[in-house]
C-alpha cells in the first residue's frame, strides 16, 4: 500500500470518529477511541511507508492486522456475534486482497486472523464456538473468494507482462531488421557506385584515347611539315587536319565537362528532392541555354510529394532532358520555335514527370541505344553521350525509371518515374 492510500483511509476513519461523536455523543467512548486509534495508526503507517522505513509489501499485511484488531474490538464492544458490525469482519481480507493484489500472503494472513477473531468473539461472548461454525464457513468462503480474485489478477498481470515483453522483443527485432536493411542498401549503393565508376573509367579511357590518338598523330604530322622546311604540300589537307584535331580536342573537352558537371556534388547525400521546385529550377537554367528557341511550359499539380532522389540530382536530370529537347528542336529542319512541356502528375505510389518536345523525334535505330554510355548523335563539341546514361543511373539507384518514346504527333517524350520519399523501398 502507498502512503497516499494510508492518508486517505486515515482521513476517512477520522471523519468516522467525528461522525460517531456527533451521533452518539459521549455515550460510547470505547468505539470512538478505537476509531481514533485506528485512524492514527494508519497515519503512522503512511508516514513509515513514505519515509521508506516500512516496505510497501509489508504495509498491506500490517494495515489488515490493525483493521482486524479495531473491527474485532468494536464488534466485541457492540454485542459480539450479535453486533450489527459483526459482518464487517469479512470485509477485512477482501480489502487486503484489493489493496495488495500482488502478494498472496497478506490476504491469506488476514483471512486466518479474521477466522480466529470470529472464534474469539464467540468465546468472549461465552457462547459455544460450535454456534459460530456457520459464520466461520461463510466468512471463510467469502475470504477465499478474495484469495481467488487476487490470484486471477496476478495471472492476468503476468500474462500482460509476457505480452508486453513479446511486443518489445518484436519491436527490437523489427528495428534490427530495419538497421540491417539500411546497411544492405548503403552497401549496395556503394557497390553500384563503384561499378558505375569502373564502367565510366573504362569508357572514358576508350573515348578519350581515340581522339587523343589522332590528335597526337596529326600534331606529329604538322610538326614534320613545319620542321621539314618545306612548303606545306596541300593547304586544304592541312586545314582538314587542323579541323579534325580541333574536333578531337572538343570531344575530349565535352566528355570532361559532362563528367565534371554530373559529379559536381559527388554522390549527393541529400535523401529527397522536391519535384515542383526542381522543375522550376531546371526550367530556369534551361531557358538560359535556349532563350532564342521558345518557352518551356510547366505543369505542376498541387500537393506533389517529395521524392527519394536528392534535389541537385533531380535538377540535373531534368535539366539534361530539357537541354536535349531544346537541342533536338534546334536540329529540326525546317527550323521551328520550340514547344517543350515539363509536366508532373502523381498517384499515392508514384510521381511521374514528362518532358515532351516538338523536335524530329528519336530515329528507330537510335532508340535502343539511347541510354548507352558515350552514345551520341551530336557533333563532338556538343555531345559526349554520357547525359542519359548518368540520368538513368541516378534514377535507377533510388528505384525509379527513365524511359523514352516518340510521340504520335511528332517529337520525343521522356518519362521519369520516382517513388515518394516516404513509400520508397530499395530496388530489388
Ligand atoms: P548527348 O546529349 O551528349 O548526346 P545523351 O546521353 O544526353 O548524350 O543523349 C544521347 C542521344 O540521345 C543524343 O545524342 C540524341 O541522339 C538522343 N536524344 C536525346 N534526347 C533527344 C530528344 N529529345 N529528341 C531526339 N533525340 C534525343
Amino acid at each position: 500500500m502507498k502512503r497516499k492510500l494510508f492518508s486517505v483511509c486515515a482521513g476517512m476513519l477520522f471523519l468516522g470518529w467525528v461522525g460517531h461523536g456527533l451521533f452518539f455523543g459521549r455515550s460510547r467512548p470505547f468505539e470512538g477511541g478505537v476509531l481514533l486509534t485506528w485512524s492514527l495508526s494508519f497515519l503512522v503507517l503512511g508516514l513509515l511507508v513514505g519515509t521508506g522505513r516500512l516496505p510497501a509489501w509489508a504495509s498491506g499485511g500490517l494495515a489488515g492486522l490493525v483493521s482486524l484488531g479495531a473491527v474485532t474490538a468494536i464488534v466485541h464492544a457492540t454485542g459480539g456475534p450479535t453486533s450489527p458490525y459483526f459482518v464487517t469482519l469479512v470485509c477485512t481480507p477482501l480489502l487486503v486482497a484489493m489493496f495488495t493484489p500482488d502478494a498472496r500472503a497478506p490476504t491469506l494472513g488476514s483471512l486466518g486472523v479474521m477466522l480466529l477473531a470470529v472464534a474469539l468473539l464467540y468465546h468472549l461472548a461465552e457462547r459455544p464456538v460450535r454456534e459460530g461454525l456457520p459464520s466461520l464457513f461463510i466468512f471463510g468462503g467469502i475470504g477465499g473468494l478474495g484469495l481467488y480474485g487476487g490470484k486471477t489478477y496476478r495471472r492476468l498481470r503476468e500474462s500482460e507482462r509476457h505480452a508486453q515483453e513479446d511486443r518489445l522483443l518484436a519491436l527490437e527485432q523489427l528495428a534490427e531488421s530495419e538497421r540491417r536493411r539500411l546497411r544492405a542498401e548503403t552497401e549496395r549503393a556503394e557497390m553500384e557506385r563503384r561499378l558505375l565508376m569502373g564502367q565510366l573509367a573504362t569508357g572514358v579511357a576508350h573515348e578519350v584515347n581515340n581522339p587523343l590518338a589522332f590528335v597526337k598523330s596529326n600534331l606529329n604530322y604538322l610538326e614534320q611539315q613545319l620542321t621539314g622546311g618545306q612548303q606545306p604540300s596541300d593547304i586544304e589537307e592541312l586545314r582538314e587536319l587542323l579541323d579534325e584535331t580541333r574536333q578531337g580536342v572538343l570531344r575530349i573537352q565535352r566528355i570532361v565537362t559532362d563528367l565534371r558537371y554530373f559529379s559536381r556534388d559527388g554522390l549527393s547525400q541529400e535523401e529527397w528532392g522536391a519535384p515542383g521546385e526542381a522543375m522550376q529550377e531546371a526550367r530556369r537554367q534551361a531557358l538560359g541555354h535556349m532563350a532564342r528557341l521558345g518557352d518551356v511550359a510547366l505543369e505542376v499539380p498541387d500537393g506533389l510529394p517529395r521524392v527519394r532522389l536528392g534535389q541537385s540530382h533531380l535538377i540535373q536530370v531534368l535539366l539534361n532532358l530539357l537541354i536535349n529537347a531544346a537541342e533536338a528542336v534546334e536540329s529540326s529542319r525546317p527550323a521551328r520555335p520550340a514547344r517543350i512541356q515539363l509536366r508532373a502528375s502523381h498517384t499515392p505510389s508514384e510521381i511521374r514527370v514528362e518532358v515532351e518536345d516538338n523536335g524530329p523525334g528519336i530515329p528507330a535505330e537510335v532508340l535502343p541505344r539511347l541510354f548507352e554510355p558515350f552514345f551520341t548523335t551530336k557533333a563532338p563539341g556538343k555531345g559526349s553521350g554520357l547525359g542519359l546514361t548518368l540520368c538513368r543511373e541516378y534514377v535507377a539507384r533510388v528505384g525509379g525509371s527513365l524511359t523514352a518514346e516518340n510521340r504520335p504527333e511528332g517529337g520525343a517524350r521522356f518519362v521519369l518515374t520516382l517513388t515518394p520519399a516516404a513509400a520508397a523501398s530499395p530496388r530489388s
